[in-house]
């Protein structure tokens, strides 16, 4: 008989990982949290990231006079997700159970471990393919008070709390390679001691062996994270069928260390892995002037003013948008073959619709800082925006257009951008903002936008000609591909045990966070509504931690 060195190992030290292990202490179970990476980077992802939480009608919308329901976001849901796969099974039952979690117990569950919202409720994917196509019919992102540090703190909070008490212990530069399984059942996982490292959060750490070690337990819960770290797996699972080919260049929304090594170990060892074309890549992302991982990418989360061209300058069609459709508008690049494409703005928009995603981008909201918070109001644009105008590689900013598009020729070093392409989409642009009315479809939706409150006071400018001095200098920005989320996973029920290719449980083993596909193998089936990673580790690791300790004796 295998003696137990506790009750269950927990694979990622990751937001998953943190609400997983919490749950289960809290049940009265010992824990070990096992992770690659050094206790520096405890959180994971979500410690960088916006801290957008994917909520359905809350005080914070009814307060904005948004009316939101349950079955309003169910049917965004379907209509996003696009389900059409057998596999889809459980992905399906998943995100009906979250739908449900984030109309009800979610934002109470949240308060009550002190998390709070900003006031205002963004309005991430807003679709453009009328009522029955994919986007979120009103706005749902709340921003996190404390961004992504604001998400993990809570449950490293009662992690911390479980160690003091003996019930946790961490097991830091632990990696995973392997699981013990005995008749069937998973017992346990051996690996690498990687040696001490001091490197800072999110950046690549030493990878030398020092020892290795085997542990055993009543139950395993794998919280790995996803693939978006490891662009060669990005490449390998590409849907060249439905995107066309991958980009060439593609830049990285992750640390390294998210490379999917943990995801293909459980599928090694028998677990069914579904939709692994499924991703969600960005197609707003700029290189870091102040890079932290390799080939380290920001995504602007754009508000809809921008004109977005194609590498010669030519307006991307309706309804190809900034923040409208993310997957309809990489499909439309990566099967136009285009290596990048461009914003081109002014100063008036970028300094009110350019938001940068990730907490060090956002150190007003992520330090609770309210007196910076309220210069977002004033004339200045956002520092961490300022930067990127200033050092960004791809970013150019000048007084005329000729001198725009010279400088945006000079970017890439030759002359693809064609001068009169971009004169005439923006002349042509231009000459319909005279009237509050007109066929242009980009300004008849930021008309409409305008009309919600929180959109017309800190997220659109007003219609106005570009290139109106006034409103200037001129900016163009090159937008790359970036690589995010995995949107498929391992396949799990709705205990968050981990199933094999039969259906059938692997005894044992629990899986939750992104490795799982947020649950179920993909809840979020094609698309996603925004806000919904977090909250997809939130949901399943609570049900993983709950699920695995009422499993164990
Ligand atoms: C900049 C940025 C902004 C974002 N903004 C948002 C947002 O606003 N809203 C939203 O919903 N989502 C957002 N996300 C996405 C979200 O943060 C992630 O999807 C989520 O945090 C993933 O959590 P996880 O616990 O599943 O995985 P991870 O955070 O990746 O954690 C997995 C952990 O497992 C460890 N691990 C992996 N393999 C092994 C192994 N073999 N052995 C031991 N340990 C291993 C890793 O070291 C890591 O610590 C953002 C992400 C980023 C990077």
């Amino acid at each position: 008989m295998t003696i137990h060195d506790t009750d269950i190992i927990v694979i990622g030290a990751g937001l998953a990982g943190l609400v997983a292990a919490a749950e289960a202490a809290d049940a009265g179970k010992r824990v070990l949290l096992l992770d690659q990476e050094g206790e520096q980077n405890l959180g994971g992802q979500a410690f960088w990231s916006f801290g957008g939480l994917f909520v359905i009608d809350t005080p914070e919308q009814r307060r904005l006079g948004i009316r939101d329901s349950h079955e309003l976001a169910w049917r965004d849901w379907q209509t996003t997700a696009g389900f059409d796969r057998p596999e889809d099974h459980w992905p399906r039952r998943w995100a009906e159970a979250y739908v449900d979690f984030a109309a009800g117990e979610k934002y109470g569950w949240l308060a009550a471990q002190g998390v709070k919202f900003f006031p205002g409720v963004g309005w991430a994917e807003r679709g453009g393919q009328g009522a029955s196509g994919p986007g979120n019919s009103v706005p749902r992102f709340h921003i996190t008070w404390g961004t992504g540090p604001g998400v993990v703190e809570p449950f490293e909070r009662r992690v911390r709390e479980h160690v003091t008490a003996g019930r946790i212990a961490f097991r830091f530069r632990h990696r995973v390679r392997g699981l013990n399984i005995t008749d069937g059942v998973v017992h346990g996982v051996h690996g690498d001691i990687l040696e001490p490292s001091d490197v800072g959060r999110g950046e690549p750490s030493s990878r030398v062996v020092v020892d290795d070690f085997d542990l055993n337990a009543g139950a395993v819960i794998l919280t790995s994270g996803g693939i978006g770290g490891n662009q060669e797996l990005v490449r390998r699972n590409w849907p060249t069928a439905r995107l066309g080919p991958a980009p060439e260049f593609m830049i990285s929304g992750v640390p390294k260390h998210v490379d999917g090594a943990a995801q293909a170990m459980a599928e090694a060892a028998g677990a069914h892995l579904i939709n692994r074309d499924r991703m969600w890549h960005y197609t707003e992302g700029i290189r870091n002037w102040n890079p932290i991982w390799p080939m380290h990418g920001i995504r602007i989360l754009p508000g809809p003013s921008s004109l977005w061209l194609s590498p010669d300058g030519t307006r991307l069609p309706y309804p190809n948008y900034p923040g409208f459709d993310t997957l309809g508008t990489l499909q439309h690049i990566t099967t136009n073959g285009y290596p990048y494409t461009w914003f081109v703005l002014n100063r008036a928009i970028i300094k009110k619709e350019f938001t940068l995603s990730g907490s060090e981008q956002n150190l007003d909201l992520t330090d609770r800082d309210l007196r910076k918070v309220a210069g977002r109001l004033g004339k200045n644009v956002a520092p961490s925006v300022q930067a990127f105008m200033d050092q960004g590689a791809d970013f150019v900013v000048r007084d005329t257009l000729p001198e725009l598009v010279r400088g945006m020729n000079e970017a890439i070093g030759n002359d693809t951008v064609d001068y009169e392409k971009v004169a005439r989409e923006i002349a042509d642009r231009d000459l319909q903002v005279a009237n509050v009315f007109g066929k242009d479809p980009q300004l008849a939706v930021v008309r409409g936008a305008r009309a919600f409150i929180n959109e017309r006071l800190i997220r659109i400018v007003k219609p106005a000609p570009l290139l109106d001095p006034a409103s200037g200098p001129l900016v163009a920005v090159k937008l790359n591909i970036l690589t995010r989320k995995t949107l498929g996973g391992l396949e799990t029920d709705l205990h968050a045990r981990v199933l094999r290719p039969d259906g059938q449980p692997m005894p044992g083993l629990y899986a939750a966070g992104e490795v799982a596909g947020f649950g179920g193998g993909g809840m979020h089936g094609y698309r996603s509504l925004e806000g919904t990673f977090l909250g997809g580790c939130l949901f399943s690791g609570r049900v993983a931690g709950r699920c695995a300790a009422g499993a164990v004796d």
